[in-house]
């Protein structure tokens, strides 16, 4: 009982929060989706958080997804949103329904490869490092062209947008550039191949706010939620 109230409160004031950030700005807070990062979590909090009507969740690794989904309800909507390696492609496609963290040709073959011998479409996202700190995983904003061209070359990948990490403790105007920079680059792609990449997965819970006003449709929060 606790645990539900103190995660549906945490919930209730997020949701508040992404709201204002909306309408700040004259968004639709029903264009943002939130994805409820639960990493590190236990199974009992990430059921708080669902019988708080909370149904999409994020995770970082496999291993740890794979250890909790199966005793979740399979209505929850998981979000791979850590680095993937190769060898877990397979368990990833079959967990998830997004995943976020998709940022070389290697995985991105090795996915598509996989979902389609499945006979699966699997929804990803690109992840960009936009700052340029090479501490960050991502792929490099020059090599979009050439990652975008190949995912929709795959039949078993269906490309929807795209996802970025601010560097830690960034300032607000770095923030923003950042946010901005993922979303000219999305812009752009869309612009070169004529298609369109609906999502912006962008913003955690020390910057959603300002991912908001830079045009996050996803936002991945762990700590604001499961402190
Ligand atoms: C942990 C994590 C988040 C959530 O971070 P918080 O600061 O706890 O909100 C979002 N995205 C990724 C990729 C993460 O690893």
């Amino acid at each position: 009982m606790i645990m539900f109230d103190h995660v549906n409160l945490h919930l209730e004031d997020l949701m508040l929060r992404i709201s204002q950030a909306a309408s700040s700005c004259g968004r639709d807070a029903e264009d943002i989706k939130l994805v409820a990062v639960s990493k590190n979590c236990p199974a009992e909090a990430i059921t708080a958080a669902y019988q708080a009507g909370q149904r999409r969740f994020g995770e970082n690794r496999v291993q740890e997804l794979a250890g909790k989904a199966p005793a979740l309800p399979d209505d929850i909507e998981w979000h791979l949103i850590g680095h993937l390696q190769s060898n877990k492609a397979a368990a990833a496609i079959r967990l998830a329904k997004v995943i976020e963290s998709v940022d070389s040709i290697k995985l991105l073959d090795r996915l598509g490869h996989l979902a389609n011998e499945s006979g699966v479409v699997k929804d990803i996202l690109l992840e960009f490092n936009i700052s340029g700190e090479d501490t960050k995983f991502g792929a490099r904003a020059d090599n979009a062209e050439y990652l975008v061209e190949r995912a929709l070359h795959l039949p078993g990948i269906r490309l929807i947008g795209m996802m970025t990490m601010a560097p830690y403790g960034a300032d607000e105007c770095e923030l923003r550039k950042v946010f901005s920079g993922l979303r000219s680059l999305r812009d752009c792609m869309e612009n070169r191949f004529g298609i369109s990449l609906p999502d912006l997965s962008m913003g955690m819970s020390g910057d959603f706010e300002t991912a908001i006003e830079e045009g996050a449709t996803i936002v991945r929060i762990g700590s604001a939620i499961f402190r």
